[in-house]
């Protein structure tokens, strides 16, 4: 059986607790003798400025890269929040990001329907809601040269940004995307401003000419940024898989995360270009942050870092029946009623973090019989 190398970031917060609690759901995959890993530990963000005054060090960046896949929680806290800008712990993230070439930011938006109800639109508009949201993650506005800030004669300030795609980067992102859409519901959805920015033109043409030499049996659309906003609060469900920018997909995401009603709830997967030796660089983190109100408190919701490490079943070892499965354990938990208190409706009791886990343990075994 091949062996999976992960490494391991609990970062800060409540990272080390929801990282304990995937831990058991790994365990309970590898007692059942159908994975074997290889796992190892590495500290990012506040963590690792408090032992080494950097939020990354180049060693841990060498041994996510050596890895199969990283698994990481969540940075940042208020106990960092007044160090200088270059190390505090969201460098530390961007750089490894950086560092692994991962440029596709994948982040389904999936509204169980035992939590319909927690989502604040009418359930009926996203009761069964299941897009897939792709980001591009290392180029655009946030790394864009020139950027700055610069003094005027007159004595005020000018920020700036510049915001550039080149034909490659769109080309990359664009084949994660299309592809994708492939394997679902064969429909993308390309997001761009490209009646006000070049860059938004060259992004909407290239990726046009992409589908019409590559890709003739998906259905591409194009969105500006702004009505793609209005229609995922008008009608979700049209979307299947969207494209976009790191700007507009930062957004967009985050937009689309709240259609589902709980933070806790969402994974994502960070997805490098696929090596000559056939590895491809990847990380699986959560989308929320490490909730300093309520660490150390043992009521984090494990679930978005346990369905994060289903994504990385499905997209980095190829075991999509094993993801299925897990999924399936915890829609299984979720509509006997067992929640989280970032979840639980009023008259629902709410168990904490290693229960949750427990939970999905104990219907992974009932499934698997
Ligand atoms: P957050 O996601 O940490 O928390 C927002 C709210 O959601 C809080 O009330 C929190 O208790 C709740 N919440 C988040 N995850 C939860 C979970 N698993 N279970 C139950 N409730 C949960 O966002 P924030 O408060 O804006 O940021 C806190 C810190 O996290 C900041 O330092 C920020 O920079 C950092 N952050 C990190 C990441 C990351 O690591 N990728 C992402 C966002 C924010």
């Amino acid at each position: 059986m091949t062996v999976r190398k992960i490494l391991t970031l609990s970062g800060d917060g409540i990272g080390p607790e929801v990282m304990t609690a995937t831990r058991r759901v790994m365990d309970w995959f590898q007692a059942q003798d159908r994975i074997r890993f290889e796992i190892s530990e590495g500290l990012i963000g506040g963590s690792s400025y408090d032992v080494h005054k950097i939020p990354l060090t180049d060693d841990t960046v060498a041994r996510a890269k050596a890895a199969d896949a990283v698994l990481f929680a969540c940075i940042g806290g208020p106990k960092w929040d007044q160090l200088p800008y270059d190390v505090r712990p969201e460098k530390g993230l961007l750089r490894l990001r950086k560092e692994m070439g991962l440029f596709a930011n994948l982040r389904p938006a999936i509204v169980m329907d035992a939590l319909a109800g927690a989502s604040s639109l009418k359930t009926d508009l996203v009761r069964g809601l299941d897009i897939m949201i792709v980001r591009e993650l290392i180029g655009g506005i946030y790394f864009g040269e020139p950027r700055g800030v610069e003094q005027l004669p007159d004595g005020t300030r000018r920020g700036y940004n510049t915001q550039a795609y080149s034909t490659a980067e769109i080309l990359r992102i664009a084949h994660v995307a299309f592809e994708l859409a492939r394997k679902r519901g064969k429909r993308l959805c390309s997001v761009d401003k490209a009646n006000v920015m070049e860059s938004g033109l060259v992004w909407r043409e290239e990726i046009t000419k992409l589908r019409n030499a590559q890709y003739p049996d998906v259905d591409l659309s194009h969105m500006y940024i702004d009505n793609c906003s209005m229609q995922l609060v008008r009608a979700p469900k049209q979307f299947d898989v969207i494209v976009t920018d790191n700007l507009f997909g930062d957004i967009l995401s985050d937009l689309a995360s709240m259609l589902t009603g709980s933070l806790g709830m969402l994974p994502s997967a960070s997805l490098g270009a696929v090596g000559p030796d056939g590895r491809q660089p990847a990380m699986y983190e959560p989308v929320h942050g490490s909730a300093p109100d309520i660490a150390g408190k043992g009521i984090a919701n494990p679930l978005a870092m346990i369905l994060s490490f289903a994504m990385m079943l499905r997209y980095s070892f190829n075991l999509g029946t094993d993801a299925d499965l897990l999924k399936r354990a915890v829609q299984n938990v979720l509509s006997s009623g067992v929640r989280t208190s970032d979840i639980a409706e009023p008259g629902q009791t709410a168990i904490g973090t290693t229960a949750m886990a427990d939970a999905v343990v104990k219907e992974l075994t009932k499934l698997a019989k």
